[in-house]
Formats: structure tokens, sequence, C-alpha cells
């Protein structure tokens, strides 16, 4: 293994003891939390990452989390260097859907037939994300990671068989991952992902189910067992960590 998977381990390992809906979105919610800060740090001035903003921009939900980190010199600073790029970019891809160029457009009817013209270089302007393409790498990493430990580390398997499993999204993701097994690790890890899901998702029913009750005021002082925040962990469950706590967040990154 390379040193870098060798920390992934790790990273995987404290995930599980979590014990959260998903260990893997656990650390890719850290993971996301850490190349935000990165963004609006050292990566403001590194060349390299500035090229790959540039090349890549930010999502709408990329932006409003480095808008929350309140650095505004650095994301707007970022955000310039990524208009300055996409200009003339911008400028060709109207070219290319025929659309307000004197060249190509002949009158007004020319103009109205451009409306149907195709706009893919225009939309694919804005289809691409650099924090999304790094976590998204990061994560696959991390998922593989996961299904090493499971074959070589019959500790974690134990952990990770007796955990909640992982989220939907998440077990379809290890599902084709499992592919890479061989044939006899592949079927206990198969069943492993199938009841850590399955018996989550009867688990979540249940506390969802007492939280949906306990709004009925005869219900008012019965005790909430484990429902208190079943609407964020079912949520979590069925598309991936969106609601509650900031998971993986008391380890000092
Ligand atoms: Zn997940
Ligand atoms: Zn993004």
């Amino acid at each position: 293994m390379r040193m870098k998977d060798r920390l992934d381990t790790y990273a995987v390992w404290e995930a599980l003891k979590e014990g959260s809906e998903c260990p893997l979105c656990a650390l890719r919610r850290k993971t996301e939390r850490t190349l935000i800060a990165r963004s609006l740090g050292g990566a403001v001035m590194s060349p390299d990452d500035r090229q790959r903003v540039n090349r890549a921009g930010f999502c709408p939900a990329h932006h409003q989390q480095l808008y929350q980190q309140k650095n505004r010199l650095g994301h707007a600073l970022l955000t310039l260097s990524r208009l300055q790029t996409l200009l003339p970019q911008v400028d060709r891809a109207i070219d290319e859907a025929g659309y307000g160029n004197p060249r190509k457009g002949k009158g007004l009817f020319r103009r109205e037939e451009a409306a149907d013209a195709p706009t893919g270089a225009l939309h694919s302007l804005t289809a691409s994300c650099v924090l999304c393409q790094e976590l998204e790498a990061q994560s696959a990493r991390q998922a593989e990671t996961l299904v090493y430990l499971w074959q070589h580390d019959p500790e974690f398997a134990a952990a990770f068989t007796a955990s909640k499993g992982l989220c939907l999204p998440d077990t379809a993701r290890m599902i084709d991952l499992a592919g890479k097994l061989p044939a006899a690790a592949r079927q206990p890890f198969l069943s492993a992902l199938r009841q850590g899901l399955a018996g989550s998702l009867k688990r979540l029913e249940q506390e969802l189910d007492w939280y949906t009750q306990k709004f009925d005021y005869r219900n008012q002082d019965a005790p909430w067992g484990q429902s208190k925040d079943a609407l964020e962990r079912t949520a979590n469950k069925l598309r991936g960590w969106c609601l509650g706590p900031e998971p993986m967040e008391d380890d000092g990154k």
C-alpha cells in the first residue's frame, strides 16, 4: 500500500468508530470541510490550484460553503480569476450556438432560429466544479480503502458488520466496487452491505414513526428514545449526509 492509502485506512477506521449512519459520508464531509478551508488558504496563491479553479470553477453549493467562510478577499480573487478565464470562452460558446454573432446571424429570423441551436458548449461552462472533482476523487479512494480493510483486517470486517452500514447511495457505490473483490470475499461483503442497509432502514422507519407521533399532544411526556434526530438521520441514510451536526468535527480538523 502507498503511504497515502495507509493514511486513508486510519481515516476510514476513525469514521467507522463515529457510529453515524454512514462512515463514508462522515469522511466525505470532513474532506469537504478541509478542501473548503484549503481553497481559501494557501490554494488562493498556489499557481497549480489556481489554474484548476480557473479551468473548472465552483458549483453553487461550494460557492455557498466558500462564502460561509467569510474570507471575502480570497473568495473574490478566485472568482475574478475564474471570470477572466471564462470571458473569452463564453464568447466562443455563444458564437458556436450561432447566437448574437453578426458574422453568423443574418437579421432577426436567424436569431430566432438560433434559439434552438445546440448550446452544449455554453452549458458545459457551468457544469464543472474543482471541489466536486477533488471530493469525488478522494471519496473514491476512501471507498476503495473500505473494501481493502474489509478484505485484510478481520477486526474491521467485524466492526463494519456490527455497524449501521452505509447510506443508500454509498451502498450502491460499494456494490459496484465489490466486483473487485475475489469471489470468496465478495459474497460476505455483499451480505454485510445488504444487512447493514436493510436493518438500518427498518430501524429508521420505527424511529421516524415515533418522531412523528411525538407531535401528538398525548405523547408529549413520553420519552424520545432514539428518535430525537430521526429526521436528520433518515435523510442522511436515504441521500447521503446533508442534515444535522457536522460529522467528525471534534478531532481538531
Ligand atoms: Zn454515505
Ligand atoms: Zn462543487
